[in-house]
């Protein structure tokens, strides 16, 4: 969940934040015994039974399984869509939005949804201004939301009007968008030097595919009312399932009943296996403050902050590895435990450091980082490579491995 202020979940009557929301959920969890994997899985097979659930660091084998995924945000695929994505364009404006590239800059967003007019609003903390760009001739979005837009002076409304290509200057950055009318057809450029999508969402829905019944949109297909979908023993829960509502505390409420039905369904088949397990106080490998206490010294391994990083860059003989993050930013809390996991496993080989960008803007500017989460890896003090947004761990593993 990568929203920043939940005002709606039941319970927190002074709001909450999506990432704060999550640990709360995770913490609780781990309370009651469940064991929990930031892994990213790779393989499904819920044709035999038991089912696999194969990620790059493990093999699963169960008799029921939950599907969760979420929905992943949708792209407009304008042509140079591919050269500006992470250098302008962004399909997270809670991620990015705090980013160097467009502080104090003219910003668009396009969409007409809930997730549009919340990016835009979001937007306005950092922009100078924000255009808003959305190809119906009226908002979809709720009617709260609305308000807040109209009543916003930073925000200009556009209708009618889709984004047909981004504009760029002598230098290669983002300089304007090529608009359209579409109903007059009328071509114009709008200064902007970024653009977000909030257009809507794709289920995640695609290692179920051919092997549970999916909607034409892609959403798995549950039984009204219930969490089952077309094959016994496997259920679904949350935005993969919903195109409707898409709420935390729907996706929550169905959670519930994924889980119940999973219960229901072990025990009527007499598979249900109860294990109870030791209470033990789970070693983090997220970067805790406990790793970078104050002071400065280069014999351990992870840092945090700009002094740390310079100290880094012209005496560390290892690989180094910053971490650049939002405080706002959801996939940033997704990203913390799987570097910290690997960076563990080459503890001594190399050295790890977290740049907040709102606190070091300065350096996130120097070193040109244009959304979070983003990595770099230095070594001899030289840039050798640069790693925008979550990606599996087998990834990070593999350069660390052939550059340590
Ligand atoms: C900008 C924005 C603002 C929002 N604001 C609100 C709000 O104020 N209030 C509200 O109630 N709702 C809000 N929502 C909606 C809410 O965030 C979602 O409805 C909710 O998070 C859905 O939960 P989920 O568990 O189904 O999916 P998600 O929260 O998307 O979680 C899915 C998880 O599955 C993981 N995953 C996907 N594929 C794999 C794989 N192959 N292997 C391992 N893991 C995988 C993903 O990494 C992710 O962690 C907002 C959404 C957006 C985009």
């Amino acid at each position: 969940m990568t929203t920043t202020e939940v005002e709606n979940f039941p319970g927190f009557p002074d709001g909450i934040t999506g990432p704060d929301l999550m640990d709360r959920m995770r913490r609780q969890a781990e309370r009651w015994g469940a064991e929990l994997y930031q892994e990213d899985v790779e393989f499904l097979d819920v044709k035999n039974s038991p089912f696999t659930v194969r990620s790059g660091e493990r093999e699963v084998k169960c008799h029921s399984l939950v599907y969760a995924t979420g929905a992943t945000a949708k792209r407009l695929r304008i042509p140079r869509e591919d050269e500006f994505w992470s250098r302008g364009i962004s399909a997270c404006a809670i991620c990015d939005g705090a980013s160097p590239l467009f502080k104090g800059q003219v910003l668009a967003v396009v969409g007409g949804g809930d997730t549009a007019t919340e990016e835009a609003l979001y937007l306005t903390k950092y922009a100078r201004h924000v255009h808003l760009l959305v190809r119906r001739d009226h908002l979809r979005a709720s009617k709260a939301m609305q308000d807040r837009v109209y009543n916003n002076p930073n925000i200009t409304v556009h209708f009618n009007t889709e984004v047909a290509d981004v504009e760029s200057n002598s230098k290669g950055q983002m300089s304007g968008l090529l608009l359209n009318r579409v109903d007059t057809g009328e071509k114009s450029v709008l200064e902007a030097k970024g653009l977000f999508y909030g257009i809507g969402h794709s289920p995640n829905s695609q290692l179920l595919e051919g092997q549970v019944e999916l909607d034409r949109s892609g959403y798995v297909l549950v039984e009204e009312g219930s969490a089952k979908t077309s094959v016994k023993g496997v259920f679904a829960a949350g935005d993969v399932q919903d195109h409707e509502w898409r709420q935390a505390v729907t996706a929550a409420g169905s959670g519930c009943i994924a889980a119940l039905s999973v219960e229901r369904y072990l025990a009527s088949n007499n598979l249900l296996i109860e294990f109870h397990q030791p209470h033990t106080e789970e070693v983090k490998k997220e970067i805790t403050d406990r790793d970078v206490q104050e002071g400065f010294d280069i014999t351990r391994t992870k840092h945090r902050g700009q002094y740390a990083l310079r100290k880094l860059y012209h005496e560390s003989p290892r690989l180094v590895c910053v971490l650049y993050t939002s405080p706002t930013c959801g996939p940033c809390r997704t990203l913390k435990p799987i570097l910290g996991q690997v960076i563990d496993e080459y503890d001594e080989n190399v050295h790890f450091v977290e740049i907040d960008i709102e606190e070091d803007q300065e350096i996130a500017e120097a070193a040109g980082i244009m959304g979070t989460p983003c990595v770099q890896f230095f070594k001899n003090k030289e840039m050798i490579r640069m790693v925008s947004g979550v990606k599996m761990k087998k990834e990070y593993r593999e350069f660390i491995e052939a550059n340590k």
